[in-house]
């Protein structure tokens, strides 16, 4: 959400979310970082609230979140193969020396973006952040120095994944033994990535929300208990070689061999419904399928929900994968990790699907869908049509004028609310058009006015966001109505 695109257009989007405390850069008064991004006030509220609804929604499927830890020693990214294969091939100009990362708009065939000069290639960049934990000078294990510190090199985490698969026979045992099972985890991921000048989309710390369902292959895979809640659910799929979506039920995808088995199948439609929960448009909405060369070095079948964006086209907002026993098998090649289920059909090393949540770029899309602009008179409306339950505010409360007897019945009110768990906020600033026009543009839904009528009658102005109607409801009846 850079303030202006390669064109010069403004980013209106960008600037209101600035402007009004959703994001900011990262230690702006210091000149900023790229890849870095602060949540503000609304911005936290509005992040917190997807967090919840993720939570609500994989809780109904019977999962449970656990929290590990965002640091982890090397022999971990060793095992995982992170530490040889989370690389990104990258370019460098060979006139001012910036470095990017090659995608499909940028290659040596293309010119630098920065300078205009001639790119060449730049080998693999390796995208961990590498840290040391303890001095590094710990030789109670014995060895040479070099040993002992190579011991301490510690990694940030790139996916919260991996604190889920190590605690894989704790977490079985907690399941009484049994698969399938699933676990979730949000937290923050970290990737040096190589040239971040997209906003939300290509950070160097964000948000992860992952679910990794343990399964039997034999067993499991094509026999989802609950998938006939899911089969008719239409999906927009983009298959390798296909210039455009196509159309599918997942009973057909997942019959026709298109996506690699039911419990996948099953999983992508959730993605799909999550995504319509919190208020994506589905005209907005596809998977596409990774071809093989492009699959992370632990998938089998791999699966990316991508938003269409005005801005960057379309980008992948969640990543849906078999990992089949990738993760698990490597981890079971350290001297005591012992990662097998014993099974009806025998000792078997699990297989995990999983979907894997960038909060941070679904809060971009949610930005930029829900910004709606409109001329009113000589003004501009600006308005964030996020769904209720989303809304960082869920209700403004102002009293029409600066009066005492108005003001005080307002904020018993604004009490009254509050203290029904609604996210309210109360507001005496400036005319009651502005009020209004500052809870639009941070996407409030409604909006409750106090003037002389109520304390007459005791009722009140509730005005609805999008349709701008005013409608008179009685304050013993507000709680029920706003809900
Ligand atoms: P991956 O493990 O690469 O499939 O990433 C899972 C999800 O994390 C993606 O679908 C993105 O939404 C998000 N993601 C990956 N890299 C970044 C990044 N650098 N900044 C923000 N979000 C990211």
């Amino acid at each position: 959400m850079g303030v202006g695109d390669k064109e010069g257009r403004r980013d209106e989007t960008a600037e209101l979310a600035r402007r009004r405390g959703f994001i900011w850069s990262a230690f702006e008064v210091y000149g900023g970082a790229a890849g870095f991004y602060d949540y503000g006030p609304l911005g936290t509220l509005l992040k917190r609230r997807i967090e919840e609804k993720w939570r609500d929604f994989y809780r109904r499927e019977g999962f449970y979140e656990i929290e590990t830890t965002t640091i982890a020693p090397r022999e971990i990214f060793e095992s995982s193969g992170h530490l040889e294969s989370f690389t990104d091939p990258a370019v460098r100009c060979k006139e001012c020396k910036s470095i990017f990362r090659v995608d499909e708009n940028l290659t040596v065939a293309v010119k630098c973006p920065e300078c205009g000069g001639g790119l060449e290639a730049s080998g693999e960049f390796h995208l961990m952040f590498q840290t040391r934990i303890g001095a590094g000078k710990d030789k109670g294990k014995g060895g040479s120095d070099e040993e002992a510190i190579k011991r301490s090199e510690g990694y940030l985490r790139p996916e919260t994944a991996q604190g889920i698969f190590i605690n894989f026979q704790r977490l079985l045992k907690f399941n009484r033994d049994k698969l399938p099972f699933g676990i979730l985890q949000i937290g923050k991921a970290y990737r040096n990535e190589i040239s971040p000048r997209q906003s939300l989309i290509r950070l160097r710390e964000f948000t992860l929300a992952e679910v990794e369902v343990f399964v039997d292959p034999a067993a499991d895979k094509n026999n989802h208990p609950r998938f006939e809640e899911v089969e008719d659910r239409m999906l927009s799929l983009v298959v390798p070689g296909a210039d455009e979506a196509e159309e599918k039920s997942v009973e057909d995808a997942v019959s026709s061999g298109i996506i690699a088995n039911e419990y996948l199948g099953y999983h992508i439609a959730r993605v799909d419904e999550f995504l319509e929960c919190i208020g994506l448009p589905r005209a907005r909405l596809q998977f596409r399928q990774h071809q093989q060369d492009e699959m992370a070095h632990y998938a089998i079948d791999c699966w990316d929900a991508e938003f269409l964006s005005e801005r960057y086209r379309w980008m992948e907002i969640v990543g849906i994968a078999d990992r089949g026993d990738y993760d698990l098998s490597a981890h079971a090649r350290s001297p005591n990790v012992n990662m097998h289920v014993h099974t009806e059909s025998g000792e078997i090393i699990p297989h995990v699907i999983e979907p894997s949540y960038g909060i941070d770029r679904i809060i971009y899309a949610l930005l930029e869908s829900a910004f709606y602009e409109e001329q009113i008179g000589k003004e501009k409306r600006r308005v964030l049509r996020f769904k209720r339950e989303i809304a960082p505010i869920q209700v403004a409360v102002f009293p029409l004028l600066n009066r005492d007897e108005l003001k005080s019945k307002a904020v018993a009110v604004f009490r009254m609310l509050r203290d029904a768990a609604i996210a309210v906020e109360y507001d005496n600033s400036g005319s009651i058009g502005k009020r209004y026009r500052r809870q639009d543009e941070i996407g409030t839904p409604h909006c409750v006015t106090i003037d002389y009528e109520t304390l007459e009658d005791n009722t009140v102005t509730v005005r609805e966001r999008d349709t701008m109607n005013q409608v008179r409801v009685a304050v013993p009846e507000l709680k029920d109505v706003l809900e």
